[in-house]
């Protein structure tokens, strides 16, 4: 048995060129890739027992000869992927293209504790994947997006701030026992961030998707690869300190941080203060949408807070695009217009020259799509495709 290390590109690298549609051919796989006509035949041929392409059908086998053109095919195996938030959870089926298959949307309380917590997501999609008519054993690995800071390496959550018993508890260690595939354990902001931008825009190297909900966070995408940081913590905006009177604590301990000040549960306090009935971020977003002054004005300010705070944001890293999702996103233009009257008046020319400040189109689909896009692309990967692929 050999290995792509030492006969030139392997099966993975095949396979990731026929994916992104540089070759679709034997021809031009040898072309592109200086591999022996036999070599290119014999990685082909693998990949096809394993099922990781299908001869194109304009050039399926006739008259015993082999088909000479291929496609990536995405319905080999599936993805699970999981998007829990404080208070509600989306779980979803996907295909090896990211298209969701099945999926479940649930009201799900982050304190009840990881194990009952992960107990019902373990439940869930056992169930999702009956419903989309496949087993555990098509699936190729699962991937998981909290809401705090997580290790990305542990695959552990580290003092979130609203999970109580989460702390260092081994998420991924704990899914990937009882499924027996790669577990990967996210921040719910980056898994965000990373579904928007290979979903909507792939082409867009330097991307900001802020979450706007309860808290507020930020997941960065810099050079077209997420941006996690030394330790994973990048993109914490929720917790600088906004110039405000407000001197309100933050659930961090600290005082005027933009969250306490712009988070859906500071404006949830806020209009309660005002003796309207708003337990949290979506009742927020009810009274925007159903015309409610107090609630508009609070929502717009709330975008300038924030639009402040990126300003500068924008000024240092200088994105192209803006994505503005989270809960408080729903309450539509709003929150936005507040968020562009500051970031356009404060940033240089040069940095919002081309900058585009958009609502997130995959909406709440947004984490889970991108739970789905970190295991696809770790199990896609040329290097783990040569693992499963020794040829
Ligand atoms: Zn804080």
């Amino acid at each position: 048995m050999t290995n792509g290390i030492l006969n030139g590109p392997g099966a993975g690298l095949l396979l990731s060129i026929l994916r992104n549609g540089q070759a679709r051919t034997r021809a031009e796989l040898v072309q592109l890739t200086g591999l022996s006509r036999s070599t290119v035949s014999q990685r082909i041929d693998a990949l096809l027992i394993r099922r990781l392409i299908l001869p194109a059908e304009d050039a399926a086998p006739s008259g015993g000869r082999p088909a000479t053109a291929f496609l990536f095919n995405r319905r080999a195996n599936v993805a699970l992927a999981a998007d829990l938030g404080v208070t509600h959870a989306r779980l979803a089926v996907t295909d090896l293209g990211g298209e969701i298959l099945a999926d479940r949307n649930a009201d799900l309380s982050i304190d009840r504790g990881p194990e009952s917590t992960l107990g019902w997501v373990l439940d869930t999609f056992r169930e999702l994947l009956a419903v989309s008519g496949h087993t555990l054993h098509d699936v190729c690995g699962a991937g998981i997006g909290l809401p705090g800071p997580v290790d990305h390496e542990s695959g552990q959550a580290i003092n979130p701030p609203v999970m109580p018993g989460w702390d260092r508890f081994p998420v991924r260690d704990w899914m990937s026992a009882r499924i027996g595939v790669p577990v990967l354990v996210d921040n719910d902001v980056n898994i965000m961030a990373l579904g928007e931008h290979w979903a909507m825009r792939p082409g867009v190297d330097h991307l900001m998707f802020v979450k706007v909900g309860t808290g507020i966070g930020c997941g960065i995408i810099a050079g077209g690869q997420l941006h996690r940081g030394d330790r994973g913590a990048a993109g914490d905006i929720g917790h600088i300190r906004v110039p405000t009177m407000d001197q309100m604590q933050c659930r961090c301990g600290n005082i005027g941080c933009l969250e306490a000040v712009a988070g859906g549960g500071a404006l949830a306090a806020r209009l309660r203060d005002l003796g309207l009935e708003t337990a949290d971020t979506r009742d927020v977003v009810r009274l925007v949408k159903e015309g409610n002054t107090k609630a508009v004005h609070l929502v717009r300010q709330s975008g300038r807070e924030i639009g402040g705070v990126l300003a500068s944001v924008v000024s240092f890293f200088n994105p192209a695009a803006v994505v503005i999702g989270g809960d408080l996103a729903e309450a539509g233009d709003h929150l936005l217009a507040g968020v562009r009257e500051m970031v356009y008046g404060r940033s240089l020319p040069l940095a919002t020259q081309r900058l585009s400040i958009r609502a997130s189109e995959l909406g709440d689909r947004a984490g889970v799509i991108g739970a789905a896009v970190t295991v696809i692309e770790h199990f896609l990967a040329p290097e783990v495709v040569d693992q499963i692929i020794a040829v």
